[in-house]
């Protein structure tokens, strides 16, 4: 299933390393500001003026993150990207460059590295941040993608996962679940693909959920939401591993507890069919789903009526004093302790 657009498969070694960096790099624009050296010397050089840098970076692993059988390489490449630019917009900083790094064996033609860097151009585009560096090694298995991600934010404008104070709002922004619902649909995809490889999937009842979880999306846009209604909130993260996850990094990094309203909880009907469908609550997947690359913030009860109308933001619950401990508020108005159960990438 692997999309391979032009059938041409050009060995790596064909062009050796440098060819190969420069071959895959050489369209890249730069557009910040900031950069002053990009691809091209031994370093890139980067000035942040009076600002604070924010450095953040993450690993995507062949067959522990990504299945080549329904990922395609230009989707990889562009997720690649986002996941990293998530983790700067949850510091409320704004990403401006990236490195790209990739181990690569020498079962990838060189047309399948193109498909991959043509989604990273295309990240890189849409998010406004210059590729300024990387590393290019050779892999005995499989591809290996890391990304790191620089950013710039004000003195003081930074937020933590640790500012939660008891009585602020917890808020959520988008949507929960569907990406995991979509992973859902790709898996069981791929085992009828392997029965039946002619079978003709019908899969106009799931675009919304699949498009979460092949090709995610960073939500820079709130970043600029929050300044111009001029809300900074008091703690913040990126969705990654699944909301319950989420909320205890902040009810211990801000020592709070929380109150979280399951009816409250923003789900898409699509991710609610779906659920149906396969007999999962939507609630365990908006809780445990993860890869959903929302955020994640605390705000003071002053800030409710500069958020209140925004569709964008979500009020999902409180905090509390940390003695009273995290819970879930049930539809049935009971209270069950809430329990990380984000992604486990290392359970056999
Ligand atoms: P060095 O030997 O000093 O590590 P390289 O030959 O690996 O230098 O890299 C040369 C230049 O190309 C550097 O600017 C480096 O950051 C950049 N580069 C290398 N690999 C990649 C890649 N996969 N993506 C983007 N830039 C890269
Ligand atoms: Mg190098």
């Amino acid at each position: 299933m692997i999309e391979d657009k032009n059938q041409q498969r050009t060995p790596l070694s064909e062009l050796g390393e440098f060819g190969l960096i420069e071959h895959l790099t050489n369209n890249f624009e730069i557009k910040q500001q900031s950069t002053i050296k990009a691809i091209g010397d031994d370093a890139a050089v980067i000035d942040p003026k009076n600002k604070r840098i924010v450095v953040t970076t993450d690993f995507l692993v062949e067959g522990v993150h990504f299945d080549l059988s329904y990922v395609p390489l230009k989707h990889l490449g562009y997720k690649a990207v986002v996941v990293n630019l998530s983790d700067v917009y949850a510091m409320n900083a704004e990403a401006t460059q990236i490195t790209v790094s990739i181990a690569v064996s020498n079962r990838f033609p060189l047309e399948a590295l193109e498909e991959l860097y043509a989604g990273i151009e295309t990240a890189a585009k849409i998010y406004n941040v210059d590729v300024v560096g990387g590393d290019t090694t050779s892999s005995t298995s499989g591809l290996l993608i890391s990304v790191t991600a620089i950013g710039e934010v004000n003195s003081g404008d930074e937020v933590y996962r640790s500012g939660a104070k008891p009585n602020d709002l917890l808020v959520v922004t988008g949507d929960l679940g569907g990406a995991y619902m979509g992973l859902q649909i790709l898996e069981r995809e791929k085992e009828v693909f392997k029965v039946n490889p002619n079978n003709q999937p019908d899969l106009d009842a799931y675009t919304y959920i699949m498009e979460r979880q092949l090709k995610p999306e960073a939500r820079k846009d709130i970043i600029k939401l929050l300044k111009d209604l001029e809300v900074k909130p008091t703690a913040m993260i990126d969705i990654s591993d699944g909301l319950s996850s989420e909320i205890l990094h902040i009810c211990k990094a801000s020592r709070v507890g929380c109150d979280l309203y399951e009816d409250k909880i923003p789900l898409d009907p699509q991710v609610i069919s779906t659920c149906e469908e396969f007999d999962i609550d939507s609630t365990t997947v908006a809780l445990s789903g993860g890869e959903d690359y929302e955020l994640l913030m605390t705000i003071s009860q002053e800030d409710f009526p500069k958020i209140k109308a925004n569709p964008n933001l979500t009020v999902i619950g409180f905090i509390t004093e940390e003695n009273a401990g995290a819970h879930l508020v049930t539809r049935a108005e009971t209270k069950i302790p809430l329990k990380a159960q984000g992604w486990k990438n290392f359970d056999s």
